[in-house]
């Protein structure tokens, strides 16, 4: 009997549909190479398209198809250009890890060739870092408070629990354990009280993890860091909004947005997407890089902890090292002329050869 993983496939908005279809091609291509596993993949409608012809761009039908899915695979959500009466973008990405309790943001940040990095001096592996991003509360949870302008005063209250930052630190240290075994603390500890409460608690974590190097960097200091010696990191954890922006940087680092994959992962369930938004900017032009998505899927695949899935996520890293070291295949961001579907197709190329 094969194993069948049912993955609810969300496109969403933007550049989304685009780059989630390369995702889609990519898994494909891998599936008859495993043994003995299937995949199952159904498509739900989320995101503003959905919102302006059903109302909510989050429908029940879909929550729910996540929670009976064994991982799911989403492009994008929102559009700067449609949104809440109140003004604010729709953010039904931002719902689901709340929904889930996807605690857990893994961005693997992986420089694959010398010429997609702006630093001086880095090859293919020599930046090769991960940030796990605290997901369910921190800043981000002040975003759904009601505020009154008129009074001339708004506040966003930093929420940082005990079970928050254990589970996450956990997490974080756990995947230092599979690679250089090196874990930081990203804080902002000489300022703010919470962030004097994530340090203890982090420390505290610590002590289950003797084998784990540890290191706490003040969130300033660590946007320096990244810039100056992106080999000192191997896993980083961070508050919630740190790690939105942080993550950013850091993608920066190896090509950009389009080369960023993540996954949002809790207890039992796990959603895989780009760490980019829906860039309307390249929106429906062909010309998105959807390696992200398609790393996403390296990420999807070891998720789902099966010996032939993890085989499928090497490939699929393999594939993408294979495809960029010849310098011309490259999309629009990375200064090529390579379409999306084109950079899909070199992919599925190179696993199916
Ligand atoms: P969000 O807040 O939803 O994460 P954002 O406002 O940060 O979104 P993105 O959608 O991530 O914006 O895009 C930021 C920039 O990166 C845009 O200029 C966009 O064109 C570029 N970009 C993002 N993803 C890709 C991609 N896959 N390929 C090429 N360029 C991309």
């Amino acid at each position: 009997m094969p194993s069948t993983f049912n993955i609810a496939l969300l496109p969403g908005d933007g550049i989304g549909p685009d780059v989630t279809a390369e995702a889609v091609k990519v898994l494909r291509a891998v599936e008859p190479l495993l043994s003995d596993v299937r995949f199952e993949m159904t498509e739900h409608a989320v995101g503003v398209a959905e919102y302006l012809e059903n109302g909510n761009p989050l429908p029940e039908k879909a929550i729910e198809a996540c929670r009976q899915s064994d991982a799911v695979l989403l492009g994008a959500m929102g559009l700067p250009s449609v949104r809440w009466p109140d003004g604010k973008e729709m953010t039904p990405q931002i719902d689901l890890r709340e929904i889930f309790s996807l605690y857990n943001g893994v961005r693997p940040i992986y420089l694959y060739h010398s010429e997609d990095t702006s630093l001086k001096g880095y090859g293919p592996g020599e930046i090769d870092f991960v940030i796990v991003r605290e997901s369910t509360e921190g800043l981000f949870s002040a975003r759904l408070s009601q505020s009154d302008p008129e009074k001339g005063e708004v506040c966003d209250v930093m929420r940082i629990t005990r079970l928050g930052t254990e589970r996450v630190c956990r997490a974080a240290f756990e995947l230092a354990r599979t690679r250089r075994k090196k874990c930081a603390l990203v804080d902002k500890a000489n300022v703010l009280p919470s962030m004097v409460f994530m340090r203890k608690v982090f420390d505290e974590v610590a002590k289950e993890f003797p084998d784990v190097e540890t290191d706490h960097i003040y969130v300033d200091a660590a946007a320096l860091f990244l810039v100056q010696r992106p080999d000192r990191f191997d896993v980083i954890v961070t508050e919630n909004m740190f790690g939105d922006i942080l993550s950013d940087l850091a993608a920066g680092l190896v090509g950009g947005m389009g080369m960023a994959p993540s996954g949002d992962i809790g207890d039992d369930c796990g959603i895989f997407q780009p760490s980019h938004g829906s860039a309307p900017d390249i929106a429906g032009k062909g010309i998105a890089n959807p390696i992200a998505t398609i790393l996403s899927v390296a990420l999807l695949l070891d998720w789902l902890d099966h010996e032939e899935t993890r085989r499928g996520a090497v490939m699929i890293r393999q594939a993408v090292a294979k495809v960029l070291s010849v310098p011309s295949n490259r999309t629009a961001d990375l200064g090529g002329i390579v379409s999306t579907s084109q950079m899909g197709d070199l992919i599925a190329a190179a696993i199916s050869s």
